[in-house]
């Protein structure tokens, strides 16, 4: 099996390389990344350095203008747009991790927890099926109780009641697992696993998680998708913007996007792109903050460097920072059931007091309306094989 780790010294040292003299490009160096970019296959590393660094320079207002117009024009058509959504249900909020940006967090005593029972789990999966959705991703913390045959028992549930709808599918947000796992839950039907990576810099990634028993392992963690991948199984990859440098985790994210298509002869299904945010109505002010400019330079140079994998626009971020950025084949998600088990039937009564961090959550009619008067329909159910196998194709 290929490993991630076995390249990532070479990756990481050539993107600190390549940060070390970048400067911030001229619009006339925009204009010609950009013209380059239509002509050849992918972009230099270098090219996209210059593109972010317009995103992290105060006065590049103009360059990135130019980078909103470029991706509206190219992936943004008056209409015919979709995105595709995924009805995220929380399982467990029980964890052994202590991620200090989660409220699941092992440390945090005030946080409500509850992990689902079958019966629940049920009536959750009848609930967003309800709504439309066909697509669920069963959401997990890293809670002991869930071994293979665990997992393996909700998976099997939900795939009983997505299996007769069309471009239904299951995927899976746990902690990392073995290749005898994935392979155990890739024969139950799973489709894909979502991962983040928090963030390939290993010295931030481990002060930030030096105190999570699980998720310290820093390599075993970053192989997690070379292992879903060797099973058969899709992945979504992505950084947690906030915790290091926003480009280098970027760029490290495209690198490793690629490194998956030279491996694999595949790309994720959906780029993450999710951003630290104020945690139990803390604001963080960090050196590594990522301001909306420098976030939405960021998603829109995902977009260029790699064209046909769609952005994850995530719920955490306003509606109007989604509506800005929003691209055909993106996957946009209007409600996520209060990001905790439970969240869709109501089973907490105290919703904030149990979720994992704050999020938007919006009505259907009116998410709809707007979606329409940008051009935008979403698509419940586009986990079909060979729309699937086009996403995720380079
Ligand atoms: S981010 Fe995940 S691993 Fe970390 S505390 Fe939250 S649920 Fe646990």
């Amino acid at each position: 099996m290929s490993l991630f780790s076995l390249v990532y010294a070479e990756r990481n040292a050539e993107v600190r390389a390549i940060l070390d003299g970048v400067d911030c490009p001229t619009p006339k160096r925009v204009e010609e990344i950009l013209a380059q970019s239509e002509t050849c296959d992918g972009l230099e590393l270098s090219d996209l350095a210059e593109l972010l660094q317009a995103g992290a320079t105060e006065s590049a207002y103009e360059q990135f203008e130019m980078l909103r117009a470029y991706t509206s024009a190219r992936w943004r058509i008056a209409a015919g747009n979709s995105v595709r959504y995924v009805a995220p249900i929380y399982v467990s909020s029980y964890c052994v991790d202590a991620c200090p940006y989660c409220n699941f967090s092992a440390l945090r005593k005030d946080t409500v927890r509850h992990r689902l029972n079958l019966d629940e789990l049920q009536r959750e999966i009848q609930s967003v099926l309800a709504r439309d959705a066909r697509v669920v991703e069963l959401v997990y913390a890293t809670d002991p109780e869930y071994d293979t045959r665990m997992l393996v028992r909700d998976i099997t549930c939900a795939l009983e009641a997505v299996r007769e709808l069309d471009g239904g599918g299951v995927l899976l947000c746990t902690e990392y697992l073995s290749s005898q796992a994935y392979q155990a839950l890739a024969d139950a039907g799973l489709r894909g696993i979502v991962q983040w990576d928090e963030t390939l810099d290993q010295q931030a990634y481990t002060r930030w998680h030096s105190a999570s028993p699980r998720k310290a392992d820093f390599r075993t963690r970053m192989d997690n998708h070379d292992r879903a991948l060797s099973a058969g199984l899709e992945v979504a990859s992505g950084a947690l913007f906030g915790l290091a440098d926003f480009r280098y985790d970027a760029l490290m994210q495209v690198s490793r996007v690629r490194y998956f298509a030279e491996a694999y002869g595949r790309a994720p299904f959906v780029m993450g792109t999710a951003r630290l945010k104020p945690i139990a109505g803390r604001e963080l002010h960090l050196a590594t903050s990522v301001s909306d400019r420098a976030h939405e330079t960021a998603l829109m140079v995902y977009k260029i460097a790699l064209p046909h994998v769609g952005r994850w626009l995530q719920t955490r971020e306003t509606f109007e920072l989604n509506l800005r950025n929003m691209l055909d084949g993106d996957v946009f998600t209007y409600s996520c059931g209060e990001v905790q088990p439970g969240g869709y039937t109501q089973i907490n009564t105290n919703s904030i007091a149990g979720a994992q961090f704050g999020v938007n959550e919006m009505e259907r009619s009116y998410v709809d309306s707007e979606l329409t008067n940008l051009g935008f329909r979403i698509d419940y159910g586009w986990m079909t094989a060979p729309r699937t196998e086009a996403l995720a194709a380079r």
